[in-house]
C-alpha cells in the first residue's frame, strides 16, 4: 500500500479530496488491528495523520472557558496536566484506555473515527456536550458529537472529511468517569458512564457507553437528579441515589454479546450512575 505523510491539515485535506477512498491513520491502534485481521484492506492510499501538527495541539481560552482539542491528541496527553486539570473526566477515561503503549499512540479523533459503543472517550464527550469540527476540501462544519456518532462503529462523516478538533467547555462542578470490564486493566468496557455537574447552571449530565448501539444520554435521569440536588449544600439525600441509578438503567439499551449479558450491563450501568452521583454530591 502507499502511505502519504502530510505535515499540515491543508495537505491532508487536499490528499483526501483527491483520494476519497483513502484510509486515515492516526495512532493506528484500531486501524492496524483491522488491517492485520484482514477486516479492512486499504485499496488506494493510507494518509498518516501523526505528523499533522494542527491535529496534535490543543488550546484553552480562559475567558470563554472553551477547550479545543486536536483530533490527534493522545490519551497520554489527555490524562496529564494541564489538560487533565481542565477536563478531569476525559483524563479519568483516558487512564482506563488499554496500556501505556496504546495511550501513547491512540488518539481522541481515532476513538471518534472508530465510534465503538465501548470507546472510553465518547461518553465523556457526550456528557460535556462536545462539538466536533470537521474539515474537507469543500469547507468545514461543526456538529454535536451526537450527530457524529450514529450507530455501532458508524459516524456521519462523509467521504473526504477529517475530524479536526473537539470543542468543549470547562465546567464548574465535579465530573468523573467509571467503567466496568471483565478485569481491572487493559479492558474494553462492558458498561461505562460519565457524569458531569455544572454548578453554575445547576445542571447534571450523564452519558453511557457499551449499553446501546452508541453512546446514550440519560436526559430523564439528568433532569430528575438536578431537581433533587440541594445545590446550596451540593448534596443529595442517600436514598434518592438508588432511584437515580434506576433511571440510568432504564435509559440503557444493552445487548448480550461475547463480553457480557444485557441483564448484567443494565444492572452495572445503574450502579455506575449511582456511584458517580455519590462521588459528585457527598
Ligand atoms: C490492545 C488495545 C487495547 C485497547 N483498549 C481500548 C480501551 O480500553 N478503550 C478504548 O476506548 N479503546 C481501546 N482500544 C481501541 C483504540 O486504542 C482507540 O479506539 C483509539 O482511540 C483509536 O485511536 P487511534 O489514533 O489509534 O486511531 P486509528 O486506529 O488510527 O483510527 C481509528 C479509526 O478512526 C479513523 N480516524 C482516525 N483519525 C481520524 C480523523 N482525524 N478524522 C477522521 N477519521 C479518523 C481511522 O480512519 C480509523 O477508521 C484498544 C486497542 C488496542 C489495540
Amino acid at each position: 500500500m502507499t502511505v502519504a505523510v502530510p505535515t499540515s491539515l491543508d495537505d491532508a485535506v487536499r490528499l483526501l479530496g483527491e483520494h476519497p477512498d483513502a484510509m486515515l491513520l492516526a495512532g493506528g491502534t484500531d486501524a492496524m488491528v483491522q488491517i492485520n485481521d484482514g477486516r479492512h484492506r486499504p485499496n488506494d492510499l493510507v494518509i498518516a495523520l501523526n505528523r499533522v501538527s494542527d491535529l496534535r495541539s490543543w488550546r484553552h481560552d480562559p475567558t470563554t472557558g472553551i477547550v479545543t482539542i486536536g483530533a490527534g491528541v493522545t490519551y497520554t496527553e489527555l490524562m496529564n496536566d494541564p489538560l487533565a486539570h481542565l477536563v478531569p473526566a476525559l483524563a479519568e477515561a483516558s487512564r482506563t484506555v488499554g496500556s501505556p503503549q496504546i495511550r501513547n499512540a491512540g488518539t481522541l479523533g481515532g476513538n471518534l473515527g472508530t465510534c465503538s459503543p465501548a470507546g472510553d472517550g465518547l461518553p465523556v464527550l457526550s456528557a460535556l456536550d462536545a462539538r466536533v469540527r470537521i474539515v474537507s476540501s469543500g469547507g468545514e462544519r461543526t456538529i454535536s458529537v451526537h450527530d457524529l456518532m450514529i450507530g455501532v462503529k458508524r459516524t456521519s462523516l462523509e467521504p473526504g472529511e477529517i475530524i479536526a478538533e473537539i470543542i468543549l467547555h470547562t465546567r464548574a462542578g465535579w465530573q468523573g468517569y467509571a467503567k466496568v470490564g471483565v478485569r481491572n486493566a487493559m479492558v474494553i468496557a462492558v458498561a461505562s458512564a460519565c457524569l458531569a455537574v455544572d454548578t453554575d447552571a445547576q445542571r447534571v449530565t450523564i452519558a453511557l457507553g457499551s449499553v446501546g448501539p452508541t453512546v446514550i444520554r440519560c436526559t430523564d435521569a439528568e433532569g430528575w437528579l438536578a431537581n433533587v440536588v440541594d445545590w446550596s449544600a451540593n448534596s443529595v439525600a442517600a436514598p434518592l441515589l438508588a432511584e437515580f441509578g434506576r433511571l440510568v438503567s432504564a435509559a440503557s439499551s444493552p445487548i448480550t454479546d461475547h463480553r457480557s449479558t444485557a441483564e448484567y450491563r443494565r444492572h452495572a450501568v445503574g450502579i455506575l450512575g449511582q456511584r458517580l452521583a455519590r462521588r459528585a454530591f457527598t
